[in-house]
């Protein structure tokens, strides 16, 4: 079992995906510099059961109503910590990541 999806790039793991229960999208912090958006890289425990990630995941997401959803979270030892400044209902609360199907 899994708590990640890996994503490749010319046959080289670049990053990874989780599926994130807070804001119900998949966040992707990636390990390689790489052409991302963000234009930053974290770093990885190897752990895909207990995935540890550093710094702090930062999303946010434009809805289509106009307001910002904010998702901001530590991944620690296969566990999201969410942090205050998130909009959705798990702020402030630390969940396990689901396992990957
Ligand atoms: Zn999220």
């Amino acid at each position: 079992m899994s708590k990640l999806l890996p994503i490749e790039e010319n046959e080289q793991i670049v990053g990874y995906f989780f599926d994130c229960p807070g804001c119900g999208m998949a966040h992707a912090p990636y390990v390689q510099p790489y052409k991302n958006e963000v234009g930053a890289s974290w770093t990885f425990n190897g752990d895909f059961d207990k995935p540890t990630f550093a710094p702090s995941i930062l999303a946010k997401i434009e809805r289509s109503d106009g307001k910002a959803m904010v998702c901001h979270s530590f991944v620690v030892e296969g566990k999201i910590q969410f942090l205050g400044d998130c909009t959705h209902a798990l702020a402030g609360q630390t969940v396990d990541i689901p396992e990957q199907n």
